[in-house]
């Protein structure tokens, strides 16, 4: 019999209501032990909670029968004051009673998946879910947690195991007379799943960044201004300013977010000959991080050139600093000045909208797990390609390839073969989830 597990699903510290949840084939008597009666089934009903003759404090009991709650088994959740001593009370009270123990983390999603009440890609979806801090991460994550992509991966497998299974029938049958072709229509069907396995992938590039944020590097010669645009940007003394050139010696990260998507400002440090070994590993640090940035910010001053190396690419934008020591407008790119805050606002939307864009193609592949789960059933039906229309001849090779798609796809919503995943996977869970 499965252990019963508890554990604290809101946060810790004071708040207004803390919820204490309990799942196992012993929910109901560890709720019995503490409340007296049970309520009705998904009814949440005061009671008054107690240990013994300790009064704990007076809370809402809800019971979720087998069947027909999160972790699929028999759950009942405690709400009561947030306070860490009440809390801490009934932690021990229910860890006094027999048959059960503290929850790992992400034990009760575990279960969840074990018990068929959410798929792999769901539980990723969940823990984003639980970790997003923008608007274009939350829309993502609620849907892939809604089930959209194992949806789509159903479809997928759908027309995969139809062919698959009309290729073993050719095999069966070979000595027949059956003709050793594939209908027209399943040959469609096949060049069907490979152009939404591409799509899929295709999109998986934007869904990441949506997921781990978009980099964006501020570049330019010492002394242009860049920590000045960082640090107003951040709303605080991120970076030092400093007269001398080349004081950022390392790259400095803010998060921020923009337009709705999870963003990271890079300050590089000053391009510019090194003085010596730290500065130049500095400057080669920001030259790798720079170039690796889904979005560059190329600084200049009003008469400035730019810095040795630097070739703007044209998804990079051109930014004018100080534009407040000088009456001329700039001729090109996007005029600033972090001192009075001119041009910041013009700034940030030019930020957006690229990365809106850049954003716009996501799919619902958001994790290199799920991108790699994609790829291997995208080779396997590349390959099975290659055999459709000498089905005669190789039947069982084409076979062999369409398991193995179908074997990914399985692996993508966690169906077959994932058991040394999963640890992974949920070391990323808090307690309580
Ligand atoms: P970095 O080396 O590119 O990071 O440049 P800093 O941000 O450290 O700025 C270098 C110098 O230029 C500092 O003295 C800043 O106060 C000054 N500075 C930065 N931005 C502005 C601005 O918008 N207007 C004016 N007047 N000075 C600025």
């Amino acid at each position: 019999m499965e252990d019963t597990i508890f554990a604290e699903a809101t946060a810790r510290g004071r708040a207004g209501v803390a919820i204490i949840r309990v799942s196992g084939p012993r929910a109901r008597v560890a709720a019995a032990a503490l409340a007296g009666t049970l309520p009705e089934p998904h009814r949440a009903a005061l009671r008054t909670f107690r240990s013994g003759d300790d009064l704990i404090d007076h809370g809402l009991l809800i019971l979720f029968p087998e069947g027909a709650s999160f972790t699929g088994e028999e759950v009942v959740e405690f709400h009561v004051h947030g306070s860490l001593a009440i809390t801490r009370a009934l932690l021990e009270a229910l860890g006094r009673i027999e048959g059960l123990r503290p929850a790992a983390p992400g034990e009760f999603t575990r279960r969840a998946l074990l018990n068929g009440r959410l798929d792999l890609a769901q539980v990723e979806g969940l823990s984003d879910l639980i970790a997003a801090e923008t608007e274009a991460q939350r829309k993502q994550a609620i849907r892939v947690f809604s089930g959209e992509l194992g949806g789509k991966v159903g479809m997928w497998r759908k027309d995969l195991v139809e062919i698959a299974a009309h290729v073993e029938a050719l095999i069966d049958f070979s000595d027949e007379d059956v003709p050793a072709t594939l209908p027209e229509a399943l040959i469609a069907r096949l060049d069907g799943v490979r152009e939404s396995l591409e799509a899929a992938l295709r999109g998986s590039a934007a869904a990441e960044r949506i997921r781990e944020g978009f980099e964006v590097a501020i570049i330019g010669a010492p002394n242009v201004g860049k920590s000045s645009l960082l640090n107003h940007l951040a709303g605080r003394e991120a970076a030092i300013v400093s007269d001398v050139p080349g004081t950022t010696r390392d790259v400095i990260e803010v998060r921020l977010e923009l337009a709705g998507l999870p963003v990271t400002l890079l300050d590089t440090a000053g391009l510019h000959e090194p003085g010596d070994e730290i500065e130049r590993i500095g400057i080669e640090r920001a030259r790798a991080r720079a170039e690796a940035a889904d979005l560059r910010l190329i600084l200049l001053e009003h008469d400035g050139e730019l810095p040795e190396g630097v070739m703007p690419d044209p998804d990079d934008l051109i930014v004018i600093t100080k534009t407040d020591l000088t009456e001329q407008p700039p001729v090109h790119g996007i005029g600033i000045s972090s001192r009075t805050g001119a041009g910041i606002d013009r700034l940030l939307s030019a930020i957006g909208e690229r990365l809106s864009a850049k954003a716009a193609g996501a799919s619902l592949v958001t994790t290199q797990r799920q991108r790699h789960a994609v790829s291997e059933a995208l080779r396997s039906i590349e390959a099975a390609q290659q055999f459709v229309s000498r089905v005669d001849e190789h039947p069982e090779i084409l076979a062999e390839h369409l398991r193995g798609a179908i074997t990914a796809l399985e692996m993508l919503i966690g169906k077959v073969d994932v058991e040394h995943l999963l640890d992974d996977i949920f070391s990323r869970f808090c307690i309580g989830k």
